[in-house]
C-alpha cells in the first residue's frame, strides 16, 4: 500500500511552467486526498515528473565507464572492444554479482537520475516486477540485442515472438497509424 500524501508548498513543473499548488498523491496524482493521508511541506522544492529512459541494460549499470579508444565511430565498434573483455577484470567479478544485486544497482541509478520509468533491453528478469524494485520496467514487450550482433533469424524470431499490441510489435505499429 503506498502512503497517500498531500504535498504543500512546492512549485510543481505542469509540462509547461512551474506553478504553485497543492498535490494529492497515492500511487498516482488525484484529484482529492485519499483517506489516510499524510501533509508533507516541500516548501522550497520543484517536483519534476519522472523521466522514462528508454534504453537501458539494468543488470549492467554497475560496471566502470569503459572506454578503450578515444573516438569511436559507432556504438558497435564499443561493443565488440566491451566483449572481448567481459571474462576479465574487472568485469569477470562484476558479472559474476547476484542477479538482483546487479539489477538494484540499475534500478536505483535510474531513481537518482530522475527516472521513475524504465525500458530495459535485455532478457526480462522476473526480479524487474518485485515490489520493491526502484523504478517501474515496462512489462510487455519484445527485444532484439541489435542488428550488429544479432543475426538476421534471431532478429526475424524476436520481432515475431514480441506480445501482440505492445510497443514495437506490428500490431502495435498498426494501430498507432490507423
Ligand atoms: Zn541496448
Amino acid at each position: 500500500m503506498v502512503q497517500p500524501l498531500h504535498i504543500i508548498g512546492a512549485h510543481i513543473w505542469n509540462g509547461h511552467e512551474v506553478v504553485r499548488r497543492d498535490l494529492y498523491t497515492t500511487d498516482r496524482v488525484t484529484e482529492k486526498p485519499a483517506s489516510g493521508t499524510m501533509t508533507v511541506d516541500l516548501a522550497g522544492y520543484t517536483i519534476f515528473p519522472g523521466l522514462v529512459n528508454a534504453h537501458d541494460h539494468l543488470e549492467l549499470n554497475h560496471y566502470p565507464r569503459s572506454k578503450f579508444r578515444e573516438v569511436y565511430d559507432n556504438a558497435h565498434q564499443w561493443g565488440e572492444d566491451m566483449n572481448a573483455r567481459l571474462d576479465t577484470e574487472p568485469y569477470k567479478s562484476l558479472r559474476a554479482y547476484p542477479l538482483w544485486d546487479k539489477l538494484f544497482i540499475g534500478g536505483l541509478k535510474n531513481l537518482l537520475c530522475g527516472a521513475t520509468t524504465v525500458i530495459h533491453h535485455n532478457p526480462p528478469h522476473r526480479e524487474l516486477w518485485r515490489k520493491d524494485f526502484p523504478v517501474r520496467v515496462l512489462r510487455k514487450y519484445g527485444w532484439a540485442h541489435s542488428l550488429h550482433f544479432s543475426t538476421d533469424a534471431e532478429v526475424v524470431a524476436s520481432y515475431r515472438s514480441t506480445p501482440r499490441m505492445s510497443p514495437g510489435s506490428s500490431t502495435w505499429r498498426k494501430a498507432r497509424t490507423r
